[in-house]
């Protein structure tokens, strides 16, 4: 998930903050780009309806792969996997409604969850919350923290740019697996220096991340600029790769959990987010 532009604006007020990371700055970071494989790369993720407007060539804990979407990491042979399988019918799209990828988490099943100890106890109180906030719902998927590393998934501290909040391994694998790892950005919630505080939106964050590890598109994939502020970007013809949840609302959720940006508070579950997991799970 990312900041809105709307909240680092807010933000860099109160924390002196005066240079505005771009969506593409930072590219250099990770060495020389191969060009003709990014070129390759957009095409693929624009066939399968991702917006690509900040594709960016980054490495996730030592592994090398792309950003789409702010916080969707993938390497390029998942990129290779992503099998787009539905086209949504013509005109019957709105916005804002909840997409899930092709494979889902094979259910029921317990999902284990670890979080590094790297965050403090504040951030772990938030993760406990967003696991909560899953089984209160009485899904087929029932998440339970795990001591160590090598859970379902492990929910690692990374240092990232500051605009984004966390970032997720991609989505379920064709064995019915969760995505894993899940990185958090340890300069936003492992601070240090701050008196231990964290932003009000930890929860959702990680709730976030966990949504795309099992499954979740963005519901606002096709204009981004709903939830994240800036210019429009439209996609066109993005359906295609993500499948529409019926039941789900047609009209803008503003407080849904899967919105691409965070505006820095607390969201939870809406009741159109209720019925997109009890649906899948
Ligand atoms: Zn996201």
């Amino acid at each position: 998930m990312k900041k809105s532009k709307f909240s680092l604006l807010l933000s860099a007020a109160f924390l002196t903050t005066t240079m505005f990371v771009s969506c593409t700055s930072d590219n250099a970071e990770d060495g020389i780009v191969n060009n003709e494989e990014f070129a390759a790369v957009e095409l693929q993720l624009r066939a399968a309806g991702f917006d690509t407007s900040d594709l960016e060539a980054t490495t996730m804990n030592g592994v090398s792969g792309y950003a789409v979407e702010g916080d969707i990491f993938l390497t390029v042979e998942q990129i290779n996997d992503i099998s787009p399988q539905l086209s949504v019918e013509n005109g019957d799209v709105a916005n804002t409604e909840h997409y899930r990828t092709t494979n889902l988490v094979s259910s029921p099943r317990a999902v284990s969850v670890y979080m590094d100890t790297a965050f403090p106890a504040i951030t772990q109180t938030a993760f406990d919350e967003a696991l909560a906030r899953y089984n209160a719902l009485n899904l087929e998927l029932v998440f339970q923290r795990a001591n160590g590393p090598g859970a379902d998934i492990d929910i690692l501290a990374e240092r990232l740019p500051r605009n984004i909040l966390g970032r997720s391994a991609g989505f379920p694998d064709a064995a019915g697996n969760p995505a894993s790892p899940i990185v958090l950005n340890n300069r936003i919630y492992a601070p240090r220096g701050r008196n231990g505080s964290i932003p009000a939106d930890a929860v959702t964050v990680i709730a976030h991340e966990i949504g795309h590890a099992i499954g979740f598109r963005h519901t606002d994939f096709f204009d981004r600029s709903f939830s994240c502020g800036g210019s429009a970007v439209n996609e066109g013809d993005g359906g295609v790769g993500a499948i529409f949840i019926p039941g789900t609302p047609a009209g803008p959720e503003a407080g849904s959990f899967m919105l691409a940006c965070s505006n820095g508070t607390d969201r939870p579950f809406t009741s159109g987010d209720q019925t997109a997991l009890n649906t899948l799970y």
